[in-house]
């Protein structure tokens, strides 16, 4: 039996910011018996991934922190990826994460079993825990776009989430394909360095302008002597965040959102000296329907003598280069691919099998589901960090993180000392919050006719529709009549 010993153990899936997290937390709620798989060699999960030329965060840096571990040493206010990466790597050795840490082992197979979680790898271990939390990432797994003869083209190709930086774009005829975030940070990057980039778009994106000052010395001098000042600044942007872009986004007729995107226009329009280019540019939708993109300079990387933009369907990658459905021959030495992600993984591939024999891939057949994002009915003892229709856009998913593990630490508690086996929640309270989900998410802004990655199957909305006030209310306590909870027998008296 696992209640109240020391042999409660917990495992966990992934060492990026999540995984990070949890280790650091457990072990301060006194949780020392636990192991994080990790696939890769190396910790960091996105910002180990995602080193493409330009990569940076576009949440200030001072929010997207730990709550309790405040980084005088900042940059920027907004941080290039290896910067987050070193910083997500000296948090874990501040607090020995990676003792914890079993690299180069993906975990295949989570199967409830005799009341614990039976673990297997691709290296054909047996582990169990009492409690798995899947810190398993929502951009994780790349997605390859669907275009004939992608794969034979014999050039470099790469995609920005699994970028080779030992290959030198030096001189090239650049391809990307796409305007996300990721190409619009790439395009300014590279389009110094190369003897021509072609930017493919399939659709224009709304850019907010973004400013980047670097911290001064002073300013970081004075974090350092009193690190209580960061974390001061970091409780302030959250707020600012909280009352500002985060409720206007769930409100499509918030005033914000129209000044939003006002400021995106006057951007476009005061950035883009070309008519043509302006209008090729200029979306047909609402800013904030997709995930914003933010930059200081795409604009001004685009309108590069040795930029162009193409907006032309492509029809097919050729060895040497894209064919667009007008016929034209885009001749090309390397192509990025930045078409984003398999959004709807979470923990899959992995099979998660209920102490019934369900499969989590047959619970989520038709799309993945969760109760406030963070359990699943049937799957008792299993917990996710950002899993799915949780918050997403523009927020520090660490805060998220950190709010979500505060919430369902309280239902560990209640494994740990004994007075509950088997937790998850309830069907009914699962299907009640989503929909009202559903509901609520049909009135942001996200739903106002565009297409993005936010978007379901269904085209409803996969995110937090509420505020992140109401957010942080809901991660406060678990409301315990909303989860099946099996008890261990009362000893006799
Ligand atoms: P994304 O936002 O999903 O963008 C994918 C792009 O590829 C879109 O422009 C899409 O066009 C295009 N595309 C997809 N399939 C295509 C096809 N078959 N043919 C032509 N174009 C195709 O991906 P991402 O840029 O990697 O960003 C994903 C998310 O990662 C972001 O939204 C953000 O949350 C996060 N991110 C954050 C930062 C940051 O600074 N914090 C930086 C990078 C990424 P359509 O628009 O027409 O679909």
């Amino acid at each position: 039996m696992n209640t109240a010993s020391t042999d409660f153990r917990v495992v966990i899936i992934g060492a990026g910011m999540s995984g990070i997290l949890s280790v650091i937390k457990l072990r301060e709620m006194g949780i020392t018996n636990l192991t994080v798989y990790e696939k890769a060699e190396k910790l960091g999960g996105t910002w180990r991934d995602n080193n493409y030329p330009g990569v940076a965060c576009d949440v200030p840096s001072h929010l997207y922190s730990y709550s309790f571990a405040p980084n005088p040493d900042w940059s920027h206010r907004f941080s290039p990826g290896a910067e987050i990466q070193t910083y997500l790597e000296s948090v874990a050795a501040d607090h020995a994460v990676e003792d914890s840490v079993i690299y180069g082992v993906e975990v295949t197979e989570l199967k409830h079993q005799d009341g614990r979680w039976r673990i297997t790898t691709d290296d054909g271990r047996q582990d169990q825990a009492d409690v798995v939390i899947a810190a398993t990432g929502v951009l994780h797994h790349p997605a390859w776009p669907d275009i004939a003869g992608l794969h034979d083209f014999v050039g470099q190709l790469m995609h920005t989430a699994r970028w080779d930086s030992s290959v030198s774009l030096e001189g090239l005829r650049v391809g990307i394909i796409g305007t996300g975030s990721s190409a619009i940070q790439t395009v300014p990057t590279i389009v110094d360095h190369v003897d021509h980039l072609t930017l493919f778009q399939r659709t224009a994106q709304w850019v907010l302008p973004q400013e980047n000052p670097a911290y001064t010395e002073e300013e970081r001098a004075s974090f350092r002597s009193d690190p209580s000042t960061a974390a001061a600044l970091h409780d302030e942007i959250s707020e600012l965040f909280a009352n500002g872009f985060s409720n206007a986004v769930v409100d499509a007729n918030s005033e914000l959102l129209h000044m939003i995107e006002e400021t995106c226009r006057l951007n476009l329009e005061e950035s883009v000296t070309d008519l043509v280019l302006r209008e090729q540019l200029r979306p047909d939708y609402r800013a904030a329907c997709k995930r914003l993109v933010i930059s200081p300079n795409f604009y001004e990387g685009i309108q590069k003598p040795n930029a162009s933009l193409v907006t032309e369907t492509i029809t097919e990658v050729e060895p040497n280069g894209v064919r667009t459905v007008d016929g034209q021959f885009h001749e090309l030495d390397a192509l990025i691919v930045a078409t984003g992600f398999q959004v709807d993984r979470f923990l899959r591939p992995i099979d998660v099998i209920n102490p019934d024999g369900l499969h989590l891939s047959e619970a989520w057949a038709k799309r993945p589901n969760a109760y406030l994002s963070v359990a699943v009915p049937g799957f008792p003892n299993l917990f996710m960090l950002n899993g799915p229709n949780g918050p997403v856009g523009n927020f520090s998913l660490i805060e998220v993180a950190e709010l979500q593990f505060a919430y369902f630490a309280q239902l560990i508690e209640l494994l740990r000392s004994g007075e509950a086996e088997a937790l998850s929640p309830t069907f009914e309270a699962t299907e009640a919050f989503e929909g009202e989900r559903v509901e609520q998410a049909k009135k942001t802004v996200w739903a106002t006719g565009c297409r993005s990655w936010y978007l379901d199957d269904r085209g409803v909305p996969a995110a937090w529709p509420w505020t992140f006030q109401k957010f942080r209310q809901a991660m406060k306590e678990p409301d315990l009549s909303h989860f099946t909870l099996s008890r261990n027998p009362q000893p006799v008296a």
